[in-house]
């Protein structure tokens, strides 16, 4: 990895991405993950899984507009299809 390139990893408690600034997990961000967790993709559930609670609660206090549903589309949908 050059030194110009940032990571895609979450900004807590925004759970906006630190590389890119979209809301994480970013499209180079999830790339990134399924390419980790291709072996193991319960793993990589299991991990979005926390994130996710981990988000919301975060995401609930700062401003009351997490709503589950967004959050399961963002964290979730998109590593479970295929
Ligand atoms: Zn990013």
């Amino acid at each position: 990895m050059s030194r110009a390139t940032r990571p895609h990893l979450p900004m807590r408690p925004l759970w906006l991405c630190r590389g890119c600034g979209a809301p994480w997990p970013c499209q180079p961000a999830r790339l990134a993950l399924l390419v980790e967790y291709r072996a193991d993709r319960t793993a990589l559930l299991i991990y979005l899984s926390t994130l996710m609670a981990e988000a919301g609660a975060q995401l609930s206090q700062l401003n009351g507009s997490a709503v589950a549903e967004d959050l399961t589309e963002r964290f979730l949908t998109w590593a479970r299809a295929r």
